[in-house]
């Protein structure tokens, strides 16, 4: 019960994603439906220049249009209606090719004075689908439209051309190529910008992965490493010594008394003091040291280029300062003190060995009377 009432907000919060990309799907299908049916009403503008030059009939010439604007007319109305969210290709860039070279055959066979403008199109119609369609869909809409032209190239008899008697006609015919040109640009563009998008994606997955990489390392509550990446650190700083011959010194460091501030002064000033504490080491330790918490109070140091008597002198010298620490920001009357076990890397140590002897000098400092750093 509680744990479907803990997961209600993020569901919703999914949901609210789910719906924003939906809507932002369905106004990008918006824009290229409108690009189609722009390029249409070009269409429709040409062509009504040849019927005022007589050369095609204003009948076929509006059925043409009719037939463009009307199929994409369809194809907006059920992207609206969020038919398209079906289907992994949202865009339907399948059927849409197949519908869009449909209507350039129908018109060649039927308008077959202007034919060749339309075979023009046909080739827009699949260099813009191609950016969007597989290999094999690619093929299987080229393989169409090849057939397509071959049946009507074949099988009739039409007199497929481009008028070009008149000084008119000539230049139409300049006109439809240059637009047919400009429409191939367009796809070109628009491929460039699909690719422009990918590659902007794939940078912000990096930082994004990138900074889960970072928050996955970090302890939570005190900043530092967690015990997962500082015994990492540990590994890694063993080795290095290991291989190179340098000394490596290992300290875990114990809150002292600790159970005494959780009882005294309540568990979320135990917290405050943990990261009080935990930032008054790193602000005083040197950079190449790796501070992270090994568990509740205990902190684990693994310190390079150190020696256990330099250690001890970098820990005594910490020891000091978090001792004379003003806690005064958290609670009045306020002292923390921290017990320090430190080892010294040797050349055969596993991990757990150096933690063993760490371990051991930190329990000696704790009978010993806590606050002190002792050597193992
Ligand atoms: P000693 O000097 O022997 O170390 O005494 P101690 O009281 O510190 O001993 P112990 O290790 O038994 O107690 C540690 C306490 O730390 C017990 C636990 O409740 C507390 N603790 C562990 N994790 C957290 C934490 O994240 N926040 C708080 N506030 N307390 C924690
Ligand atoms: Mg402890
Ligand atoms: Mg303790």
């Amino acid at each position: 019960m509680a744990q479907s009432a803990s997961q209600q907000p993020a569901t919703t919060a999914t949901g609210t994603l789910h719906q924003k990309g939906l809507t932002k799907r369905a106004r990008l299908r918006r824009q290229m439906y409108l690009a189609q049916m722009v390029s249409f009403i070009l269409d429709a503008a040409i062509l009504f220049l040849y019927t005022l030059s007589g050369a095609i009939s204003v009948s076929a010439s509006a059925l043409y249009v009719a037939a463009g604007v009307g199929w994409t007319a369809i194809a907006l109305i059920l992207s609206e209606l969020h038919f398209n969210d079906r289907f992994q290709d949202h865009y339907l860039t399948v059927p849409q090719s197949l519908g869009s070279i449909g209507i350039e055959l129908a018109a060649i066979y039927f308008i077959p004075e202007v034919g060749f403008y339309f075979v023009s199109i046909i080739f827009v119609v699949l260099g813009f689908g191609a950016l969007r369609m597989s290999a094999r869909q690619t093929g299987v809409v080229w393989a169409y439209a090849a057939i397509g032209l071959t049946a009507v190239f074949t099988l009739t008899n039409q007199p497929i051309g481009m008028p070009m008697h008149s000084f008119a006609e000539r230049h139409l015919a300049l006109l439809c190529f240059v637009t047919a040109l400009g429409r191939c640009a367009f796809t070109g563009l628009y491929g460039a910008s699909l690719r422009e998008a990918l590659y902007k994606r794939g940078n912000e997955l990096k930082i994004a992965h990138a900074k889960i990489e970072e928050l996955a390392q970090i302890d939570e509550l005190t900043g530092v490493l967690n015990r997962r990446y500082v015994m990492r650190a540990l590994n890694d700083e063993m080795a290095r010594a290991q291989r190179s011959g340098t000394p490596c010194a290992v300290a875990i460091l114990d809150i002292d008394f600790f159970k005494r501030i959780n009882d005294g002064y309540g568990h979320p000033t135990g917290d405050e003091v943990l990261r009080g504490f935990a930032i008054a080491l790193t602000a005083n330790m040197r950079s190449i040291d790796r501070l992270g918490r090994y568990g509740g109070e205990e902190f684990l140091v693994a310190m390079p280029d150190s020696t256990k008597d330099q250690a001890v002198l970098g820990l005594d010298r910490l020891r000091q300062i978090i001792s004379e620490l003003d806690w005064d920001a958290i609670s009045n009357d306020l002292k923390v003190t921290f017990s320090a076990g430190i080892a010294q890397v040797r050349p055969n140590d596993a991990p757990e060995d150096i933690l063993a002897r760490a371990d051991a000098a930190l329990y000696k400092a704790k009978d010993a009377g806590r606050n002190r750093v002792m050597v193992g």
